[in-house]
């Protein structure tokens, strides 16, 4: 596995992988886990080549949010893809992303507005922008997003339709489900935060959706359903809750009740200074 840290090195790299066959990119931002992996065995699987990009993107974080003490573990992330057999890892540093003068933004306005949007104020913009630029720079034939940040799925999918990218096409945009700890808490790199006692809490946020998920599957109604799921992950050991709703899968159009189009649980929850999110599929009976 090749590490490239400037644009230029980049540029050289994908264009030897690409003489070699198709190219798919996993972006993240580092601290991998198996869910990270998960994304860069599913690339594998659809392409010839694997680049991963390792970058804590800061425009995606809020001013009180985690940016400073977000973990950072290159060596270990690049000897994890190393083992999976990832072509090239891309680690830009601050300056070769962001230049001086740097001033465009991409803004998927709609689905990226609910949920994560209306509680991280200037999240999507941020994500948007940064996976363009991606994107762009290594040009992937495909790319693998996690599941589990559901909503940025959606987001980078409209981006990708409605501004007609090419590398990656908007139908080359792959989910990954997600990958999960034995008592259901979602993989995350953030679960490192969490103490012994609130890991062993955090395991409610899972359990309640999906008996929340059954209820609802059943036809009790929705909104009672959703009441109930807040107040058992309060009772469980979390501080707040941002949002637990149910949404249209495609268009996180907020539901009051079960249709036949797919609908997801969306659930973003805070256990002392952390947030957790998870969602998942709910499907008429
Ligand atoms: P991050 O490094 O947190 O920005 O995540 C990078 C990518 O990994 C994103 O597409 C995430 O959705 C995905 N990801 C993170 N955790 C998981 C998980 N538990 N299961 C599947 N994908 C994940």
């Amino acid at each position: 596995m090749k590490t490239v840290s400037t644009l230029a090195d980049l540029r050289a790299e994908t264009q030897v992988l690409r003489q070699g066959g198709t190219i798919a990119l996993v972006p993240t931002m580092g601290a991998l886990h198996e869910g990270h992996l998960a994304l860069v065995r599913a690339a594998r699987a659809a392409c010839d080549h694997v680049a991963v990009s390792i970058f804590v993107n800061p425009t995606q974080f809020g001013p009180n949010e985690d940016l400073e003490r977000y973990p950072r573990q290159l060596a270990e992330d690049s000897a994890m893809l190393e083992a999976e057999g990832a072509a090239l890892l891309w680690a830009p540093d601050l300056a070769e992303m962001y230049p001086p003068g740097f001033s465009a933004k991409v803004s998927v306005s709609g689905v990226s507005e609910d949920f994560c949007g209306a509680s991280r104020p200037g999240h999507f913009d941020g994500v948007a922008t940064v996976v363009l630029k991606l994107f762009n720079q290594v040009q992937p034939d495909m790319a693998f997003f996690g599941e589990k940040d559901f909503q940025q799925l959606a987001v980078i999918r409209t981006m990708a339709r409605d501004l007609d990218l090419v590398r990656p096409h908007a139908d080359a945009i792959i989910g990954v489900p997600i990958v999960r700890e034995a008592d259901g808490l979602a993989l995350s790199s953030r679960n490192r935060y969490l103490s012994p006692a609130q890991r062993e809490a955090a395991a409610v946020l899972p359990l309640a959706m999906q008996e929340a998920i059954a209820r609802i599957e059943d036809g009790q109604n929705v909104t009672r359903t959703l009441a109930a799921l807040e107040d058992e992950i309060l009772g469980g050991g979390f501080d707040s809750i941002d949002y637990a709703e149910l949404a249209d899968a495609c268009t996180l159009q907020r539901l009051d009740e079960l249709g036949v189009a797919p609908a997801r649980l969306l659930v973003a929850a805070r256990i002392g200074g952390t947030r957790l999110i998870d969602n998942m599929a709910v499907v008429k009976g």
